[in-house]
């Protein structure tokens, strides 16, 4: 997460997907333009580290110029196009290829096209790094696409929030302050899915439990929960592929959930990774991990009393809940190194009345 003036931005495309989006766009070019000597017009001041990046693959005669007609302020797009400046050629019948940083809504490529076309230039195409499909609303066709994104608001790689974050090699996303994401972490039996239960009512929240989700797959002899059955029998965990993708459908169904209770997940440092990634594609991230802490003599009680009427297997066998609890120790708890280090980590005493609980762990999100 980086601040940029009074606002912050969560990373959202990295560097090298950037950069293999502009060997294919400028593949294109190559092929397309060999003998055209284009003369490359980059739109400043956004386009100027996407142009360096396309001049350098571009491997035949071109000339190249820069324009400046800008048209953003702030974060909103407005329609006050400017007047160009900047251009000396003499581009009557010539190829000209405009380099632009992002094409939004499309008014200033059109402006611009005009114009170039006004000066007697024989062929006009664009070449954008991002484009945003749902923002577009003009007919000229994009020649050359990088990367399309959602419409959002998005900083580095030459685009800028009120002249900061130009010069960020990647590019971030404003960040949508309104989510809270709560991952509910402690070792089977703290006591994660009845806290959850009462969390996500109090804060309207999506509670998402990974063995839930698994257990009703079972239930419905999907191909997932056949999959998942043989781990979860033995107490060991679901490989993380399979555990991720279902994760991340789960996430997709609630597209305007106010945040969610992760409860069982992340279990390994790659989910953990893989859920930072997923958050951050929706200008979020992980709020906090609260962490339930129960002795295990207490754990392996409190399933034992479960399993009598839960009827889950894994509840029934003392060997299948000290299993559990040592893969719990040995593969999950890194997990709290992991978000200590992001200072996210709050543990909690799990040992107590219900409500008692809910309250600790209610002291802790409503300071986050
Ligand atoms: P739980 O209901 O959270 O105790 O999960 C029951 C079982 O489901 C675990 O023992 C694992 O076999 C499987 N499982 C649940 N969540 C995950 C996860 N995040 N990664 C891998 N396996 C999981």
């Amino acid at each position: 997460m980086i601040t940029l003036h009074d606002l912050q931005f969560a990373p959202f495309i990295a560097e090298e997907k950037i950069s293999k989006a502009i060997d294919k766009l400028t593949d294109k070019l190559n092929e397309d333009l060999s003998s055209k000597k284009p003369l490359f017009i980059g739109v400043l001041n956004g386009a100027f580290m996407f142009a360096s990046e396309v001049l350098k693959r571009f491997d035949h005669d071109c000339e190249v110029s820069f324009v400046k007609l800008a048209s953003y302020q702030g974060t909103e797009t407005t329609d006050n196009v400017q007047e160009l400046i900047g251009l000396k050629e003499d581009i009557s019948g010539r190829t000209v290829v405009v380099l632009e940083d992002i094409v939004d809504t499309g008014n200033t490529i059109v402006e611009l096209t005009k114009k170039l076309q006004d000066k007697g230039c024989k062929e006009v195409r664009i070449a954008t790094l991002f484009f945003k499909p749902e923002a577009y609303t003009k007919e000229i066709t994009i020649d050359y696409i990088g990367i399309e994104i959602p419409n959002r608001f998005i900083v580095g790689y030459g685009l800028d929030y009120d002249g900061l974050g130009r010069n960020l090699t990647e590019v971030y996303q404003l960040k949508q302050n309104n989510m809270t994401n709560l991952v509910l972490f402690g070792p089977p039996g703290a006591g994660k899915g009845t806290q959850a239960e009462v969390l996500k009512q109090k804060y309207d929240l999506v509670h998402i439990s990974t063995g839930d989700v698994f257990r009703y797959n079972i239930k419905n002899a999907t191909e997932l929960g056949t999959l998942a059955k043989s781990y979860i029998d033995k107490g060991q965990l679901v490989p993380d592929e399979v555990t991720i993708n279902m994760l991340n459908a789960e996430v997709d169904k609630n597209a305007d959930a106010k945040g969610f209770i992760f409860d069982g997940f992340p279990r390994t440092e790659a989910q953990a990774a893989s859920l930072a990634e997923l958050l951050s594609s929706k200008g979020s991230e992980v709020s906090a991990m609260v962490a339930l802490e129960v002795d295990d003599e207490v754990l392996v009680g409190r399933l034992l009393e479960r399993g009598k009427t839960s009827g889950r297997p894994d509840d029934a066998d003392e060997g299948v809940i000290r299993n559990r609890i040592k893969v719990y120790y040995d593969e999950t708890a890194i997990l709290k190194n992991y978000y200590q280090k992001q200072d996210k980590y709050f543990g909690v005493d799990g040992v107590g009345d219900i409500a008692e609980i809910t309250e600790r762990l209610s002291d802790v999100i409503d300071k986050l």
